[in-house]
């Protein structure tokens, strides 16, 4: 007999995967350059230059047995010693390699960090709207996941609701900031406001609450601004990271998870996650991937078009009449929809061959996300498109 759970889940196929499928088979059809696909987060922009050499210099001069070897089960100790350095300098933090878990991408480390800091029917609590596989990351683990409902003002995070759904159940909370989907930041005022609150409840409770801090697009934040560091607001923070986004690697499966040296038993769950691995069978990115971005620890792509589209698309979707909040990083963008039903919505733009997925299975009703990491120029092409299907459906 075959595992019932997972075949289950066969029938709950990812919405963003059915709809990048379907603008996949639409391009074979019409051109994929006439398919306005804002479905599926893949980075539009090349990694650097330095990044493509330095893993040609590797190829041509490492030794290939020290190159293609095992890496220790917690991940090179120079990699990770390059990791605690620069996350040390720039937030003003003091980790040292033992705490740094080199991981494949955020999904790895989330794996990790979820398993680390709860037991099978704990709680783990996340903000609306949220990256849909966090469903199955934490249910893959035991525990259950509760969404607490957003704060569709401005996408930061709904305290009322989210001190209504706190209990003594709940040993972890997930946030992800800059938000996929919404492009929020989170401000210094609402990590602020999040510790303090979790501090309060960890007192109340007698237990540890971890924070689990998914931090992909980190470095994709607009107007000159920075993401504060969640970690800094917070002891017990797992951060976990993937140069999926800021290098454009998302293939490359390369990440990590770094503990807050002030975290309750810090020194013990970089060690723990080695033993994670043994069972879920992890073990440890490519040992090239993990070389390669230390070499690299301080670049990002050339991210300056996420910005040029945002503010394309964002000017242009408030003057068509979209009701939207104006994103502060990321490549997405989180309209309310012009009517109800955002499955409806979105089948109807897809007669305009415009790819928007609904928002339902990111926890909020009545919106839609695009990922804008596509070219400029479809971005213009797509504008009058837009237009032209709102008036023409919505009058
Ligand atoms: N978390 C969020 C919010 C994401 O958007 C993604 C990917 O799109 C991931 C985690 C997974 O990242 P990775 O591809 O590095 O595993």
């Amino acid at each position: 007999m075959i595992n019932e759970t997972y075949k289950a889940m066969l029938g709950g196929k990812s919405v963003i995967r059915t709809l990048s499928e379907y603008a996949t088979a639409r391009g074979k059809e019409i051109g994929y350059e006439n398919v306005f696909d804002y479905s599926l987060g893949n980075p539009s922009v090349p990694c650097p230059p330095s990044f493509t050499k330095t893993v040609i210099d590797m190829y041509e001069t490492a030794e290939p047995v020290v190159l293609h070897g095992y890496s220790p089960s917690l991940g090179l100790p120079g990699v990770r010693k390059v990791i605690a350095d620069s996350l040390d300098r720039r937030f003003g933090m003091d980790y040292t390699l033992d705490h740094i878990f080199p991981t494949t991408g955020a999904a790895g480390a989330l794996a990790h960090a979820l398993r680390a800091v709860t037991e099978p029917g704990d709680e783990v609590i996340t903000f609306a709207p949220y990256f849909p596989e966090y469903q199955p990351y934490v249910s893959g683990t035991g525990a259950r996941l509760t969404v607490v409902p957003a704060d569709t003002e401005n996408f930061q995070i709904n305290f009322d609701a989210f001190e209504q759904a706190l209990n003594p159940g709940v040993t972890a909370v997930l946030i992800n900031t800059p938000n996929n989907p919404s492009g929020a930041v989170y401000s210094a005022a609402t990590l602020e406001r999040l510790a303090g609150l979790l501090r309060d409840k960890q007192t109340e409770y007698g237990h540890d609450i971890f924070l689990i801090s998914d931090e992909p697009y980190r470095e994709i934040v607009f107007d000159g601004a920075e993401q504060p560091y969640p970690a800094k607001f917070y002891d017990n923070t797992l951060t976990c990271y993937s140069w999926s986004k800021s290098l454009s690697l998302p293939g490359e499966r390369i990440g990590y998870v770094a503990v807050n040296p002030k975290a309750t038993d810090a020194g013990l769950i970089v060690p723990m996650m080695g033993q994670i691995s043994r069972g879920t069978g992890h073990n440890c990115p490519s040992s090239t991937m993990q070389l390669a971005v230390a070499k690299v620890i301080d670049e990002t792509s050339d991210l300056s078009v996420y910005e040029t589209n945002m503010n394309l698309l964002y000017d242009a979707l408030t003057s068509i009449g979209f009701d939207v909040v104006r994103p502060g990083g990321t490549f997405y963008i989180f309209p309310r929809a012009l009517e109800a039903d955002a499955n409806a919505f979105c089948m109807k733009a897809k007669d305009y061959d415009l790819i928007l997925v609904p928002s339902d299975s990111f926890g909020v009703p009545g919106h839609f996300r695009m990922a804008y990491c596509v070219d400029t120029e479809k971005v213009k092409r797509s504008i009058p498109v837009l237009e032209r299907f709102a008036h023409e459906v919505y009058g």
